[in-house]
């Protein structure tokens, strides 16, 4: 039994197909000085072709699954990097080398850089590099770019990893499940196969060393484990938890337009997050009653330059259209830390976390802000738009942020520019500082949504993407449950709705003790989440949730905790929670 990441729900049971692409034979040619320009050409050629394949890529990729398209964006800014394309090109001049060899120099000169990186955001890039100049020498080598076309039958997919063109050519009738060596949570190979349903586990060093073609294998996305040559034994529990888990996705969609209200009567709103506005066609799928979080960083990321006005009032307005008439909160651009924008002229900072991050970045160089917020304004008369501000540390900054808003709407009140005068303001609440003086940051806002991705990270000083304390992580640990409690009873107190949009949002584990807080309006998350924790609130009542609530509280450790709410919600919930460890299997330990 292998162990990887889970990227993509469900269980696969069939016969491995080894595509292990990632060696490529490149070898080095001395050219002579008449050629050098030819080769450079050749090069060049070679670049235009594999953006050509991206965007065709992109294309296809657009139709099947939106935010992998945007990726893919990403991949062809790599292809006009000053530095990949200028060094290669110097190289092939001075040292009169052929294009293969030169740009191998390259990328491997600039994969150097990233080996003393700790951070997953960039270590991802490592790979978006790689993939990226492995497409470019393939198109000098005259290498096809699509090898999958040769399986003609049901097979799991065992590979060092997938580029872009491979995923995207996957024959979906024919690909059960994958597997591959590299890649993590937020890897494209996983994004696409959780978009297209295929059961995936990414990132198993050496993965195709241990598995032949032929082989009988098991694909495990819930649990992350991949099971080669499984016994009559193993095969058949995993053949039950196969069809467990088809019966119960299919039952959870059943429900999808009822709203979730507990047996007593207490309602709560489910939204989805969403990093891009083609992601809200999918959102009616899953039930979301609005969009609870746009993060608008990803506009930015994907772009070369800031985008205009123009386009984000476009992209705003269409999205408050295509949700309507449920709300959308557009959160203002929260750069900094692991999403740096290299137009940006960024400051390098020692602790980018603790920097000029979220509001800090924007209330330190307004012209962006008030660009965004604009935009935000004209778009608010096509729908129930609402601000949000990110990090928010003190209501001073919300005080500010509100005096720029301000002045932006008396300059549209002069210029007879229409938008919506009761626009809400919201703030996120993921600082212990706004955390704890929720009452001061609810009187300057209308609502507040908890960022608990961030909050978890700040209130027990561990970053949240470092693999190296990631077992510290913990958002079950008494100190985030209890603040919890806290700013939900300052919202209760304040009369205004509190809402969670971070990932314990979407956590069915401690929907029940949220619930139990009592004062929860609205939880946001990755739309696939809805169906679950709408079936369990739908299951239960404010009353029963209030002890469990209370009880959870009373318990001294974070271990505790942990264990009470495996029982518990297995105990409560048996259909809902058995998914995830019912048949599991120690057979080799
Ligand atoms: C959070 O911090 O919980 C949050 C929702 O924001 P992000 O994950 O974008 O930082
Ligand atoms: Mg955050």
């Amino acid at each position: 039994m292998l162990t990887g990441i889970p990227v993509s729900k469900g269980i696969s049971i069939g016969e491995a197909h080894i595509l292990d692409r990632s060696k490529l034979c490149v070898l080095k040619q001395t050219i002579d000085s008449s050629d050098i320009d030819k080769e450079i050409i050749r090069f060049r050629i070679a670049i235009e072709q594999t953006k050509k394949q991206m965007q065709e890529t992109k294309k296809k990729a657009s139709e099947v699954a939106d935010k992998y398209s945007i990726i893919l964006d990403t991949y062809t800014l790599l292809l006009d990097d000053d530095i990949l394309v200028n060094d290669t090109i110097s190289k092939i001049r001075n040292e009169k080398i052929n294009a293969e060899w030169a740009i191998t120099e390259t990328l491997n000169k600039s994969l150097l850089l990233f080996d003393n990186i700790n951070d997953d955001y960039l270590k991802g890039k490592k790979d978006d590099l790689e993939l990226v100049v492995h497409g470019v020498i393939k198109n000098l080598l005259g290498h096809s770019q699509n090898a999958l076309a040769d399986i003609q039958k049901p097979v799991i997919l065992i590979t060092h990893t997938l580029s872009p063109a491979d995923t995207i050519s996957i024959p979906r009738q024919y690909v059960l499940g994958l597997a591959t060596e590299v890649g993590g949570k937020t890897s494209h190979v996983g994004i696409f196969a959780s978009a297209l349903g295929i059961p995936g586990v990414v990132g198993i060093k050496s993965l195709t060393t241990k598995i032949n073609s032929g082989d009988q294998i098991i694909i495990d996305g819930i649990s992350g484990h991949v099971i080669t040559k499984p016994t009559k034994k193993t095969l058949d529990h995993y053949k039950i938890k196969q069809l467990e888990h088809k019966k119960y996705e299919r039952k959870l969609l059943v429900d999808i337009k009822k709203p979730a209200v507990t047996t007593d009567d207490f309602r709560i709103r489910l939204m989805a997050n969403i990093e891009s506005t083609h992601e809200i066609k999918a959102l009616k799928n899953f039930g979301a009653e609005g969009v609870g979080l746009y993060r608008t960083e990803f506009l930015f990321l994907t772009s070369q330059s800031f985008p205009s006005e123009r386009d984000l009032y476009e992209n705003f307005k269409k999205a408050a259209q295509e949700i309507s008439p449920h709300p959308i909160i557009i959160r203002t651009l929260d750069i900094g830390m692991d999403k740096q924008l290299h137009f940006y002229g960024h400051n390098e900072e020692d602790n980018p976390a603790l920097g000029l991050r979220g509001i800090r970045m924007s209330l330190a160089k307004p012209e962006q802000f008030i660009i965004q917020l604009r935009a935000i304004l004209k778009a608010s008369l096509y729908g129930e738009v609402k601000i949000l501000y990110p990090m928010i540390s003190d209501a001073d900054e919300i005080v500010q942020a509100n005096s720029i808003l301000e002045g932006i709407k008396e300059e549209f009140r002069a210029e007879q520019i229409p938008f919506n005068e009761d626009i809400e303001i919201g703030a996120m609440i993921e600082t212990p500082s706004s955390a704890i003086c929720a009452e001061l940051i609810l009187k300057e806002v209308d609502f507040i949504s908890i960022g608990t991705n961030d909050l978890i990270q700040y209130l027990l000083a561990v970053d949240r993407i470092n693999e190296q304390v990631a077992h510290l992580y913990q958002p079950y640990n008494p100190s985030i449950l209890k603040t919890l409690r806290d700013v939900f009873d300052a919202a209760a107190a304040a009369g205004k709705r509190v809402s969670i949009c971070g990932e314990l949002g979407g956590d069915p584990m401690i929907t029940l003790f949220l619930l139990g807080l009592g004062h929860l309006s609205d939880l946001s998350m990755d739309p696939h989440s809805i169906p679950k924790i709408k079936k369990i609130i739908c299951q239960s009542s404010l009353k029963e949730a209030e002890e469990f609530s209370k009880h959870v509280l009373s318990l001294g450790s974070t271990n505790e905790i942990n264990t009470f709410l495996n029982e518990e919600m297995k105990k409560r919930y048996p259909s809902d929670f058995a998914q995830d460890s019912k048949y599991e299997i120690k057979e080799n330990s």
